[in-house]
């Protein structure tokens, strides 16, 4: 008998696909990526039809589902694919789950890795949405962040999709850009953004810099070569963000996402909703029933993982933990219209008492005024709060490890902290 049925019920209706191949690796990525070099040959294109069979090996013996509403591909480089490879992964996904009507299908593209014919390829193989990784208009800013791509291929790129939206053959696009990056002032952000919304992309995420284990960045900085931003002008920075946005038309509907009326993108809410997802491919995280579930990081591992039986047995309607408190919290304090506080401490079982010691935590972001109680709902101001959400979510984090460790001296096994969310 299924101990958990009820959430049986609510099986996932959007799947990840995570295709890992990059031309190299940018100095700030801990991404589980596999760099391929910059130019095509044959081991290239052997390694990316190797990995793929993998891969459609693993949505052929996933579990079953109904239709799926939203389906990301992303990496990695996933615009490094073919139309045609595209097309039969998309064909695999159908014949699992099938594709609702109106499914929103986003692919990630690099400049400098398509062009307007093969962009033509993936929006006739299914794709109708398309986010761009730019990061930044500087030359300058561009090399030292490790990238392939150069400004005029990002002016050009988006020319592309502008113009495909315009002709009704791409639904919507999106536009990353980092921010907090050495050197940064706020004169030349507010450029960067200048340059941004000038292209019109119906979609803006706006991520901060992190130096993460492992990276060129982390090296740098280790020796003292980084000049990141200090608190006070990232803050800034990220104020600038959310006005200058605000004031071109984009509703700020997330901690990094910006969208025009109508472009937010539903798979993104998804994970920030806390509905389930399935995930396919090396370094891919799944939670279709709850907690997250990371694949296993470089291609041999995630090879003899699917060897073993894959998903199938982890992942099944029933065993896993639903996701944690602290998670669920994060999660939505990161969506503008914030979370039910109570109703969600409610599930979790937790009293008002467990939540007072948060309370105190948060007092002086309460007090500042970032973080605000309206109704039932806890949201975080914009754009202070949600600039300086940090601070409330560090205070949460660690809120909930001390819980945690109270309570495994009382219960010994107490389960790890579950995998970040996935990046974009
Ligand atoms: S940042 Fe993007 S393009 Fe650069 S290595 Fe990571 S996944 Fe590849």
């Amino acid at each position: 008998m299924n101990p958990h049925p009820s959430r049986c019920r609510w099986p996932p209706r959007s799947a990840y696909l995570h295709i890992p191949f990059c031309h190299r690796r940018c100095f700030y990525c801990d991404f589980p990526v596999v760099p391929l070099g910059d130019h095509a040959d044959g081991e290239h294109s052997r390694s990316i039809a190797a990995y793929l069979e993998l891969l459609q090996a693993e949505i052929n013996g996933a579990p079953a589902g109904p239709p799926l509403s939203t389906v990301y591909v992303g990496g990695g480089t996933p615009s490094m694919l073919s139309p045609g490879q595209l097309r039969q992964l998309l064909q695999a996904l159908r014949r699992r789950y099938g594709l609702a009507p109106g499914a929103e299908v986003t692919l990630e593209m690099d400049p400098a890795s398509f062009d307007a014919e093969r962009l033509a390829g993936h929006l006739a193989a299914g794709v109708n949405r398309v986010s761009m990784g730019g990061q930044s208009f500087d030359d300058a800013v561009l090399e030292r962040l490790g990238r392939r791509h150069r400004r005029a291929d990002l002016l050009q790129a988006a020319g592309w999709l502008e113009a495909a939206r315009r002709r009704g053959e791409l639904a919507s696009w999106s536009l990353d850009l980092l921010q907090g990056l050495p050197g940064q002032t706020l004169e030349h952000w507010q450029a960067q953004l200048r340059q941004a919304i000038a292209l019109g992309p119906p979609h803006l995420s706006v991520y901060d810099l992190i130096v993460e284990p492992g990276t060129v960045f982390e090296r740098l900085e280790a020796r003292g070569q980084l000049d990141l931003p200090e608190p006070d002008l990232a803050a800034d920075l990220m104020e600038l963000t959310a006005r200058q946005l605000a004031a071109a038309g984009y509703g700020h509907y997330e901690i990094s996402n910006y969208a025009q009326p109508g472009h937010a993108s539903r798979h993104n809410r998804v994970y920030w909703s806390g509905a389930g997802w399935w995930g396919f491919g090396m370094g891919a995280t799944a939670a279709p029933w709850g907690s997250r579930q990371a694949r296993p990081r470089t291609r041999e591992a995630y090879g003899a993982w699917l060897r073993q039986g894959g998903a199938a047995a982890a992942e099944g309607c029933g065993p896993g933990e639903p996701m944690p408190f602290d998670e669920r919290l994060m999660v939505g304090l990161r969506r503008r219209e914030g979370v039910s506080l109570w109703a969600l401490a409610g599930e979790a079982g937790l009293t008002p008492a467990d939540l007072e010691p948060l309370l105190r935590r948060w007092q002086p972001a309460i007090e500042r005024g970032w973080l605000l109680r309206e109704g039932p709902r806890w949201r975080l101001s914009d754009p202070e709060g949600l600039a300086l959400s940090n601070g409330v979510l560090r205070e949460l984090l660690a809120w909930w490890d001390q819980r945690s460790d109270q309570r495994s001296v009382q219960r010994p096994g107490v389960g790890e902290r579950p995998a970040p969310p996935p990046s974009p």
